[in-house]
C-alpha cells in the first residue's frame, strides 16, 4: 500500500513572512497524517518554515541541493546544510532546472547519490516537452531521464526515491494532463522500474503527478491506480487550495 504524498513546490516565490504564514496554514490543513504532506520553500526560508511546521504533520524539503559536501562551490548548498535546517526530502531534476538552468541527467544523478548518502529522500522529476509528446517520444524521453538519473542506484536506494512525472507542457500552464494520459505514463514508469529493479520494488515506489494540479482536478488524478500523489506548484501557494488537494488525496 503506497502512502500518498502531496508536495508543494513554492519555487522562487513568497517573502519570509508569507512563507511562514503559508507554512502555518498548511500545518493546520495537514490533518492527522493519512497523507504525507511536504512543503519546499526557497533555501533562505527553509529554517523559518521548518520551525513554523515543527508541531504539525508536515515535512520540509528543498528544491535542489549540490552533490559536493563542502568547499569552494559559490552559490551552492550541501545536503548537510539542508538537513541541518530540517529537510527530509529534496526535489531533484525539476523541469525548470533541466530546461532553464540546463541540468543534465549526469549532474542530477550525482545529486541523487549525494542525497541518498545523506539520508534524504529524493523526489526525482521527469517529463517530456510538448514537441516530444507530439512526436510520440514521451516514454523514450522519460525512460532516458530515469535511466540517466538513476545510474548506479541499487534497489535498496531506489526504495527511498519518489518519482514525479511532470509533463513540461502542463507545468504552470493551466493545461493538466488528463487522468488517462497521466495514468498511462505512470504505469509505464512502474513497468520500467520493475524491469530495472523488480516488481515488488516497483509496486512500492510512489509516483507523483505534477502539472497544473488544483483542487478541481486532483480527485480524478488521485483516483488513478498508479498516481500516488502530486507535486504542486501554483496551487501550493495558497493554504486553502493546497488543502483541497490534500483532501482529494485523503479521500482517494
Ligand atoms: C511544479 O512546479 O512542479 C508544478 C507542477 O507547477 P504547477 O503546479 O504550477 O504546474
Amino acid at each position: 500500500m503506497r502512502r500518498p504524498l502531496i508536495a508543494g513546490n513554492w519555487k522562487m516565490n513568497l517573502d519570509r513572512e508569507a512563507a511562514v504564514s503559508l507554512a502555518r496554514g498548511v500545518g493546520a490543513a495537514a490533518g492527522d497524517g493519512e497523507v504525507d504532506v511536504l512543503v519546499c520553500p526557497t533555501f533562505v526560508h527553509l529554517d523559518a518554515v521548518a520551525q513554523a511546521v515543527n508541531d504539525a504533520n508536515v515535512h520540509v524539503g528543498s528544491q535542489d541541493v549540490y552533490f559536493e559536501g563542502n568547499g569552494a562551490f559559490t552559490g551552492e548548498t550541501s545536503t548537510d546544510m539542508i538537513k541541518d535546517v530540517g529537510c527530509t526530502y529534496v526535489i531533484l531534476g525539476h523541469s525548470e532546472r533541466r530546461n532553464v538552468i540546463g541540468e543534465s541527467d549526469e549532474l542530477i544523478c550525482k545529486k541523487v547519490h549525494a542525497a541518498l548518502a545523506a539520508g534524504l529522500l529524493p523526489i526525482l522529476c521527469v517529463g517530456e516537452l510538448l514537441e516530444q509528446r507530439e512526436a510520440g517520444q514521451t516514454m523514450d524521453v522519460v525512460k532516458s531521464q530515469i535511466e540517466g538519473s538513476l545510474k548506479g542506484v541499487d534497489a535498496v536506494q531506489m526504495s527511498k526515491i519518489v518519482v514525479a512525472y511532470e509533463p513540461v507542457w502542463a507545468i504552470g500552464t493551466g493545461k493538466t494532463a488528463s487522468p488517462e494520459q497521466a495514468q498511462e505514463v505512470h504505469a509505464d514508469i512502474r513497468s520500467l522500474l520493475a524491469r530495472l529493479y523488480n516488481q515488488e520494488l516497483a509496486d512500492g515506489v510512489r509516483i507523483l503527478y505534477g502539472g497544473s494540479v488544483k483542487p478541481a482536478n486532483a480527485a480524478d488524478l488521485m483516483a488513478c491506480g498508479d498516481i500516488d500523489g502530486a507535486l504542486v506548484g501554483g496551487a501550493s501557494l495558497k493554504a486553502d487550495s493546497f488543502a483541497g488537494i490534500i483532501e482529494a488525496a485523503a479521500s482517494a
